[in-house]
């Protein structure tokens, strides 16, 4: 059995829709074939919001919270109008069609409603976010599956607040992982057994009481992965815009290339990184029971796009991807009266935790005379100065000679575990740097050896990347 879940842009416009409803109708046709007529066609399809959606739905409430009703207005009109079009373009059966604008129009009705209420009290509290950003799923998976029917495909919508059962997290709600699967064996097995495809909305939950519930922005791919998990999935496939995931930001390095495989933990050490893949989060539950997941392009379904597994082949260097993270700012603290002192350091995470900023690298040298560290460039003027309000005894006696900052830098972290226990990747990276003339400001490894990062301007940021990616050849056929 295989879970495929469409993204935003996979179901944003009448064309991918009806992409999205070809790619199910082969894959139904395929498993019907490997398996025999008799059974069940094995096919789960969760669904995205339309690109966009979202987004309207929590401004739309936001203004009416702050006492403006047009937005929510407009959005009414302009989501039914979209959600009709396509309606109208791939279904052509009238009574088909008619139970999909009556359904449309409540559900925007009920939003609509939804909205005059937060006006009126002129709050928005999570849990009525959750309602309302919940709606474009709630459009889009109904519509889905009547496309499909349209195709011949034996499809049904399901709403996940009757399966992925979740706390009362509103915005960022967790699935609780025993009502969940048994609720998903109850309701989708025996559809699923019968021959029917279940379209689910992803993103959406339920609480045990049955109030709706959000997994958090982009959540749909954890739902796919949680539905996937509870009813014991082969894969799960994630289909979106992009062949796959990418060695590097082809719009910066022009000979990047999708890979083949990727491992759980070099998903996680992309996506930390500020690549745009699957959230570690979402990868969790198909980690926990080993589920392969793939990642494919609707606008182009025969590529094979990437495999994520547990463990993949070991290549020639270990190296897989290049990614970076811009706009940050490094932070050292420095000082001979640093040495063999303890605290400091925790002192100084401390200072910075209670700024709430993220630190996304940390480098010391063994001298002890200076910790950096990388914070994002917005966080950075309350981290310093917290920072000298917690050591103002230490700069005035000069234990610490000086907190200095540098703006304007990037992190280039190069990605793959098979860099673990292989000599000389750092060096390769130095040297094909080196050769450029790019200064590499700090660096630092991760203990899991999955990732080496690296500090170095924003002016010589891309060029970085090309060398790195060039030297260990991940554009030249590599995987
Ligand atoms: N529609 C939701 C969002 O935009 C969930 C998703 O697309 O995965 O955040
Ligand atoms: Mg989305």
């Amino acid at each position: 059995m295989i879970v495929m879940k469409f993204g935003g842009t996979s179901v944003g416009t009448t064309d991918s829709i009806d992409s999205a409803a070809k790619i199910v109708a082969a894959a139904v046709e395929k498993q019907t074939q490997r398996d025999g007529a008799e059974e069940s066609p094995g096919v789960l399809v969760v669904v995205s919001a339309m690109g966009g959606v979202t987004n309207t739905l929590i401004d739309a409430a936001q203004a009416a919270a702050a006492g403006d009703e047009t937005p929510y207005r407009d959005a009414r009109s302009q989501l039914l109008v979209r959600h009709q079009v396509v309606a109208g373009q791939l279904i052509e059966d009238g009574v088909e069609r008619a139970g999909l604008g009556r359904l449309f129009d409540n559900r925007l009705r009920e939003f609509e409603r939804l909205c005059r209420s937060i006006t009126v009290l002129g709050e928005l509290t999570q849990r009525g976010l959750d309602v309302v950003s919940g709606v474009g799923e709630r459009l889009s998976a109904p519509l889905l599956a009547a496309v499909l029917r349209a195709n011949g495909v034996n499809s049904q919508f399901v709403d996940a607040g009757e399966v992925i059962i979740t706390d009362d997290q509103f915005g960022n709600a967790n699935p609780l992982m025993e009502a969940t699967p048994a609720r998903c064996r109850d309701r989708l097995l025996p559809m699923m057994q019968s021959g029917i495809v279940p379209v689910v909305t992803g993103f959406v939950g339920a609480t045990e009481k049955g109030v709706p519930t959000t997994l958090g922005r982009g959540g749909s791919d954890y739902s796919a992965a949680i539905l996937g998990a509870a009813l014991d999935a082969d894969e799960i496939q994630i289909w979106t815009d992009v062949d796959g995931v990418m060695t590097a930001d082809p719009r910066i390095v022009e000979t990047a290339q999708s890979m083949e495989e990727l491992s759980y933990e070099e998903v996680a050490e992309l996506a930390y990184y500020g690549a745009k893949v699957l959230h570690p989060k979402t990868v969790t539950p198909a980690v926990e029971s080993s589920i392969p997941l793939r990642v494919l392009n609707t606008f182009n379904p025969s590529h094979p796009g990437t495999r994520i597994v547990e463990k993949t082949r070991q290549l020639h260097y270990g190296v897989k991807a290049i990614t970076a993270v811009r706009e940050l700012r490094l932070i050292t603290v420095a000082g001979r009266g640093m040495i063999g002192v303890p605290g400091i350091a925790a002192r100084t995470f401390d200072a910075v935790a209670r700024q709430r900023a993220n630190v996304l690298m940390i480098s010391q040298g063994s001298s002890e005379q200076s910790i950096c560290f990388v914070v994002p460039e917005a966080e950075g003027d309350a981290v310093v100065g917290a920072l000298k309000v917690e050591f103002a005894r230490e700069l005035a006696q000069n234990m610490i000679e000086e907190i200095s900052h540098q703006p304007d830098i990037v992190i280039v972290a190069v990605i793959g575990a098979g860099m673990k226990g292989t000599p000389g990747i750092a060096a390769r990276v130095f040297n094909a740097l080196g050769e450029r003339n790019i200064n590499v400001i700090a660096i630092a490894q991760g203990s899991s050896e999955a990732n080496i990062s690296l500090v170095v301007l924003q002016t010589e940021a891309d060029e970085a990347l090309r060398a790195i990616h060039d030297t260990f050849e991940l554009g030249n056929g590599a995987d």
